[in-house]
């Protein structure tokens, strides 16, 4: 994306995103995640993650890193980034805010929203920048990124 006056370039908006994730590593909220990706499972949870633009861009830039040119489909309705051969997450280092707060109970239960809310709009605002429209679900909003 070209940058353009007023508007961040995609890389400082990503090195943002990035920002905003160590910001939340950093917090002493202390969750044990055994990596049993029922998160993952959007059927199971019925609940799927909604993306911001800078989460979205960093998501498809680290999808396309392996190789991929569009999302996986996952007939079970799990995540279309969960590797159905390792139930592994595909872009595990980049992935979304909201699977970086949003733990199972048997980890501790997701992040309380008063918790995380500065970076929350951090990225909002970063989506504001982008000229993004609000968060989007997970496969509308890396879709429309790749
Ligand atoms: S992006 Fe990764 S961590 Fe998030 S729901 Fe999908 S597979 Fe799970």
């Amino acid at each position: 994306m070209p940058a353009r006056a007023g508007r961040p370039s995609a890389a400082a908006a990503l090195d943002e995103v990035r920002r905003v994730y160590r910001d939340l590593d950093a917090r002493p909220v202390e969750r044990h995640c055994e990596l049993r990706t029922q998160c993952c499972h959007f059927k199971l949870t019925g609940k799927t993650p909604h993306l911001t633009r800078g989460e979205a861009l960093l998501a498809a830039r680290a999808l396309k890193a392996t190789g991929r040119k569009s999302l996986p489909s996952r007939p079970n309705g799990a995540c279309p980034l969960l590797d159905p051969q390792n139930s592994r997450c595909l872009i595990y280092e980049d992935r979304p805010f909201g699977c970086r707060t949003h733990f199972c109970a048997a980890a501790g239960g997701p992040y309380a929203r008063r918790e995380v809310i500065d970076l929350i709009r951090r990225l909002e605002e970063i989506d504001e920048q982008l000229g993004g429209d609000g968060p989007r679900t997970l496969p509308a909003a890396i879709s429309s990124e790749l």
